[in-house]
């Protein structure tokens, strides 16, 4: 029995592994594809829109040229712990890429995610992250889509989001924008 139980706990572990991001925690593009896929086929069998945010930090090379990666690291680390603690349970947030996390808003309309989504800025906003002597402070801009009945698939939502990401990077970042 204690054997079976041991096989079990590791097997969870390992599935673990295969759906998170080993730097920051947050659910890897693998789990993406999969919850996007779900969260889709909800939506459409209930008629009920969910949102997405793509994230992505600002002047981040920035960052890492000027104080080095490992302290880079350790900023998305705390970034990716900062959402965790904002957003709700009904919330899901991916690392997509380098400096990109998103974030699937199951249920949600389009005002209720701005201001979760904003919340989120300002609280990252406000965030210092301290490693060893240094102490450094980022910012983001977020982009936000809303799924509706004629999407087939989730990359379409990301693909809105990425606009109104652009856009407000181009307003001069540290910004949320929701898709028109
Ligand atoms: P922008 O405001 O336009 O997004 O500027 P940016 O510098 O964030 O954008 P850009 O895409 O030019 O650079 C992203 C940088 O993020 C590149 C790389 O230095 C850094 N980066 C990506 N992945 C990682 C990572 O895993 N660790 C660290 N430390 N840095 C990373
Ligand atoms: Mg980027
Ligand atoms: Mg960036």
């Amino acid at each position: 029995l204690k054997d079976l139980a041991s096989m079990v706990v590791r097997e969870l572990e390992l599935r673990k592994v295969a759906l998170t991001d080993p730097l920051t925690g947050a659910f890897n593009r693998r789990m993406f594809e999969k919850l996007g896929a779900k969260e889709m086929s909800r939506a459409n069998r209930q008629g009920q829109p969910f949102c997405f945010a793509m994230l992505d930090l600002d002047r981040f090379k920035q960052v890492n040229d000027d104080l080095g990666h490992d302290v880079g690291d350790a900023v998305l680390m705390h970034v990716a712990q900062l959402c965790q603690e904002t957003l709700r349970t009904e919330d899901s947030l991916f690392r997509l890429g380098g400096e990109e996390f998103g974030v699937i808003l199951g249920n949600t309309d389009i005002d209720a995610a701005t201001e979760v989504i904003e919340r989120l800025r300002r609280k990252v906003a406000a965030a210092m992250t301290t490693v060893r002597d240094k102490t450094v402070s980022v910012t983001l801009s977020a982009g936000i889509s809303v799924s509706g009945p004629a999407d087939r698939t989730i990359d379409e939502i990301v693909r809105r989001a990425d606009v109104a990401l652009y856009q407000a990077k181009d307003i001069g970042r540290n910004s949320v924008k929701v898709y028109q």
